[in-house]
């Protein structure tokens, strides 16, 4: 995007100058596609695919052609055995012939909306602190694949402005699911979706606007049909932009020897939307930090919120805590100067408010 060259900070470089390199591998080398034809349903498809893409992405552009959803799809004649290897290999190791041909069977899915299905948290697994091992996230920055991942969602990504940016304001990067609201009954409707926001949340919105410019990542149907009842049409006038899932990809890596797979939000691809915003002043809140993977600096980690309506629920106040830690440090001109792993002990330090 245009914006990456108007002087951009030392950490957003770092990605930005090995985006300039994206058809370059770290050799040197052009990265290589292969063009692959197949038929499905007795109709011709191509496809192209990079040899740096993984197995997971091959299935996912398929499904993209086809709407053969990947656990559905069967194909023949590609491998040996007919089988795929495993999701995070890749494309280059079944060394591929370009014009190389396949059948593709599976049966596609009805035209059913997916987005609540697919609510990317709603495992909450194995998490990971990426600041504790910073080459576990330069890995994944370096790796070309995730680049170009970066750039392909820059390109994708139509960010909705609900109210202009300001000048001279920070960019809270504001997760949803379970950071905001408690998604399980929401999703199930088990709740009314006014009891599933997490206490406190329209008032820390109002505590934080004055010093941050605000966005989260939902889609527009999510927003409709729910953020609305919830009752957070008011809180909208609060948030400056929203973004669909795209600044949201899968990653590959190994954990204890096996692979794993998770999802990780790109701050580069907001920062790329609006250049004002890097790692100086923006501050990323989300009850996982494997999402942080790609800028551990500059995420702070909330807990999780869950089951809502209960007593213990109710009584939650971490997002009092969370307004009491940003508005503390608004005032630093480069958050990266900044640790926000103990931010609970900061807002322990600082003099009880009067008014609580
Ligand atoms: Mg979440």
């Amino acid at each position: 995007m245009d914006g990456q060259q108007s002087a951009p900070p030392p950490e957003a470089t770092q990605i930005e100058a090995s985006g300039s390199t994206t058809e370059l591998t770290a050799t040197g080398e052009p990265e290589r596609w292969i063009d692959l034809q197949f038929t499905w349903a007795g109709k011709p498809f191509t496809l192209s695919i990079a040899e740096t893409d993984r197995i997971f992405d091959f299935k996912a552009a398929l499904h993209k052609l086809t709407k053969v959803p990947p656990e559905r799809q069967k194909i023949l004649g590609l491998t040996k055995t007919n089988k795929l290897p495993p999701d995070q290999e890749r494309i280059a190791d079944l060394r591929l012939a370009t014009g190389k041909k396949f059948t593709l069977i599976g049966t596609p899915e009805g035209d059913e909306l997916k987005e609540l299905e697919n609510l990317p948290d709603v495992v909450n697994d194995l998490d990971r602190d990426f600041t504790e091992d910073p080459a576990a996230s330069a890995a994944y920055r370096n790796d070309q694949r995730n680049i170009r991942k970066v750039k392909e969602a820059t390109a994708a990504l139509k960010p909705n402005l609900i109210h202009p940016l300001r000048s001279g304001k920070k960019l809270l990067v504001l997760d949803i699911d379970y950071t905001i609201l408690d998604t399980k009954p929401l999703t199930s409707g088990s709740l009314p979706p006014a009891e599933c926001a997490r206490p406190r949340l329209h008032e820390f919105l109002e505590a934080v606007y004055p010093h941050y410019d605000s966005t989260s990542q939902t889609s527009w149907m999510w927003l409709e049909t729910k953020l609305v009842e919830l009752g957070m049409i008011g809180s909208l006038k609060n948030y400056q932009v929203l973004l669909d899932k795209t600044p949201m990809f899968t990653v590959f890596t190994e954990r204890d020897g096996k692979p794993w797979t998770h999802s990780v939000k790109a701050l580069q691809i907001i920062w790329n939307h609006f250049p004002q915003f890097n790692a100086t002043n923006t501050i990323h809140v989300d009850d996982l930090s494997r999402n942080f993977a790609l800028n551990p600096k500059e995420g702070l980690k909330i807990s999780a919120f869950k089951g809502a309506h209960t007593p213990e629920a109710m009584a939650d106040r971490e997002l009092d805590k969370l307004a009491r830690y940003m508005n503390h440090i608004a005032s630093v001109p480069d958050f990266r100067t900044l640790s926000h792993k103990d931010w609970k002990s900061v807002v322990r330090s600082l003099p009880r408010p009067d008014s609580e």
